[in-house]
């Protein structure tokens, strides 16, 4: 039996509908075509849990800090978007753990999910 304090983390998933095409692989790669994603992203925030309101943040407060990123990124082609002009699953991940500000607690962790069975996971 450990003497350490759990470690808490709450999450939630945003979706965003996307283009882009991957500029830096061969042009007979079917990634180099323009073609579109349902993008879904999840986003971890561990921390220390509020002794009187019980949690480490508002699931609301975390949509809200999401907002940005679904005006940048929805319906857009990544390609497009300042950062994201290789819009590889690995690259988009690292652009969110980059710029998402968690309303409490800190960013653990981002996961694209690119397809239903393909995703990328940055740690921080
Ligand atoms: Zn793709």
């Amino acid at each position: 039996m450990t003497s350490s304090k759990p470690i808490t983390e709450i999450s939630r998933d945003f979706r965003f509908e996307a283009a882009h095409r991957l500029p830096n692989v061969p042009p007979d790669h079917k990634c180099f075509q323009m073609h579109g994603h349902s993008f879904r992203v999840t986003v971890v925030v561990e921390g220390e849990l509020d002794p009187k309101l019980g949690w480490i943040c508002d699931f609301a407060e975390l949509a809200r800090a999401w907002e940005p990123f679904h005006r940048a990124l929805d319906h857009k082609v990544l390609n497009d978007v300042p950062g994201l002009e290789n819009p590889t699953s690995e690259l988009l991940a690292h652009y969110v753990a980059q710029r998402f500000d968690p309303p409490g607690g800190r960013l653990a962790r981002v996961t694209v999910h690119e397809t239903c069975t393909s995703s990328c996971t940055v740690r921080l």
